[in-house]
């Protein structure tokens, strides 16, 4: 049985062949991630072609996420310091590192003797410490450590250390009560994203987005450099901040598609609320008809050893459970021992589940939609689940009918045609879909070329009943042109 649930896979050094990429594929991988945190273009670039040349020869549309590295702030310090819980700190940005000078005026909370003039760190982000406050916490690599700042003065902030250790250079920052005004797009993001609509991706990844405003300045972004207004990538935007909780349904209407991002999420967020947000997330993109990726952690341990335990085994069944569209890998295929093998695991996992019955899907998800375009596609699915039907084919432009029709998560095979390339790379992200693609113009002679071969796979064959749709146009506006029965 093929796969319903699909999976992405992150690639670094040790996925970068031929190779090891074809085996990959060959596995399961629907949807190549390349992080722009790391790797230089020249990298990249290789990988994007290489993923091309395989999608080609094999016949599998395979989707390309360029993940932008966002506006992460680290720490910038000279050398290791460490800090004690009670302790206090002083803290300033890039910009006004220059007012780290003694005597520091006017702090109330203690007195210039009791700060030591070697414990000075600086946020190496833009003007940041404008946008945080006294009382906002300071959160360093992964939440080990925890600041709180008490006063602010002349460009320079007093830290109490709540949770102490040894902040090192170049480890992450997070502040989770800030409204922060730095771009969710920064100058690095801008260069590779121009890389990337040169290279005609097919995802682009938004890191530490906070509101919908990033996601429309990012899409702007790309009808820029593209010099077109449709036909783009599409956004999936990475839900890792406080700030994009708060923001979530304004970031979901605005975005193409959505990660639960649950790395920095657990940071930001106690860590013990992250596997119920997932959940919520999840629902809320898919009422939106968002596709939607569970990542980080999902296989961890098999970056080093050849199996997974079994609560991650737990945690990807519950990925599918709640009807994600894709689960991810992250470290286990960019830079562990086991990509193939962890590709090939994450494909079982979710084999055994789906063949279950605690994958399906009891009562059908509310859609915030309700227009007739809502009802056909909703009557289609409803006539392929209770008619002796092998199959719902549809042609689909823009991906938009193919989307929706995955929404109801049929358990009838879902066979898309297409003509546009984009869309046929971007539904190897959707639930279900089963992407075909020709050059040929005529929309009814798409469906008719896949009809052809998927009788040419065994996948259909003469006499099968079929429910067919077509749409046209493209974005949000496919025009039904026809549901039926067919025999084909
Ligand atoms: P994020 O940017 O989402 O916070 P990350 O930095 O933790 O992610 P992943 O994308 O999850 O990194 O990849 C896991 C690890 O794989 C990275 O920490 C890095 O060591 C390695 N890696 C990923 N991409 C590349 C690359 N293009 N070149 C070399 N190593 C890579
Ligand atoms: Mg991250
Ligand atoms: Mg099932």
């Amino acid at each position: 049985m093929v796969k319903r649930t699909k999976i992405v896979a992150t690639l670094g050094l040790v996925s970068d062949t031929k190779e090891t990429l074809r085996a990959m594929i060959e596995n399961g991988m629907n949807v190549a991630r390349l992080n722009f945190s790391h790797g230089d273009h020249e990298w990249h670039g290789k990988a994007i072609k290489t993923i091309r040349e395989l999608s080609a020869e094999m016949n599998v549309p395979i989707g390309i996420l360029g993940d932008l590295k966002g506006p992460r702030i680290r720490t910038m310090v000279e050398a290791p310091i460490e800090i004690k819980t009670g302790e206090f700190i002083l803290i300033s940005d890039v910009v006004k590192a220059p007012n780290f000078q003694f005597p520091i005026s006017n702090f109330q909370t203690i007195s210039n003797e009791q700060i030591s003039n070697d414990k000075k760190l600086t946020l190496d982000a833009g003007n940041i410490v404008d946008d945080i406050e006294v009382g906002h916490e300071i959160l360093i690599e992964d939440g080990l450590m925890k600041l709180v700042v008490r006063e602010k003065d002349g460009g320079v902030m007093l830290g109490e250390v709540i949770d102490g250790g040894t902040i090192k250079n170049r480890k992450g920052v997070n502040v989770p009560d800030s409204q922060l005004k730095i771009s969710a797009v920064t100058e690095k993001d801008e260069q590779d994203l121009k890389f990337l609509m040169e290279n005609e991706v097919d995802f682009i990844g938004l890191s530490f987005v906070g509101s919908g405003s990033d996601v429309e300045y990012l899409r702007g972004k790309m009808k820029e450099f593209l010099g077109r207004e449709d036909n783009l990538p599409q956004i999936i935007v990475k839900i890792e901040r406080k700030e994009a909780i708060k923001n979530l349904d304004d970031i979901i209407n605005k975005t193409d598609a959505v990660m639960v991002a649950r790395g920095d999420l657990g940071v930001e967020i106690e860590g013990t609320r992250v596997a119920v947000l997932q959940k919520e997330i999840v629902k809320k993109s898919l009422q939106h008809m968002k596709p939607v990726i569970v990542a980080t952690q999902m296989l961890d341990s098999m970056i080093v050893n050849p199996r997974p335990t079994r609560a991650e085994i737990s945690d990807v069944t519950n990925a599918v459970v709640d009807h994600a569209d894709a689960v991810m890998l992250s470290g286990e295929s960019a830079g562990g021992k086991y990509p193939v093998e962890s590709v090939r695991t994450m494909r079982d996992i979710i084999q055994h589940t789906e063949a279950s019955p605690f994958d399906d899907v009891t009562h059908l998800m509310k859609l915030d939609i309700d227009d007739d375009f809502k009802n056909l596609v909703k009557g289609a699915f409803d006539l392929a689940k209770n008619s002796a039907s092998t199959a719902i084919v549809l042609a689909s432009v823009s991906g938009f009918t193919a989307r929706m029709m995955s929404h109801f998560r049929s358990e009838k095979p879902l066979f898309v045609a297409t003509n546009n390339e984009k869309t046929y790379h971007q539904l190897a992200l959707v639930w279900g879909a089963q992407p075909f693609f020709t050059q040929e113009k005529e929309l009814s002679k798409v469906l008719e070329e896949m009809i052809a071969y998927r009788k040419s796979t065994g996948e259909l064959k003469d006499g099968d009943k079929v429910i067919a749709i077509f749409g046209s146009a493209n974005d949000n506006k496919e025009k039904m042109q026809l549901v039926g029965v067919k025999t084909i």
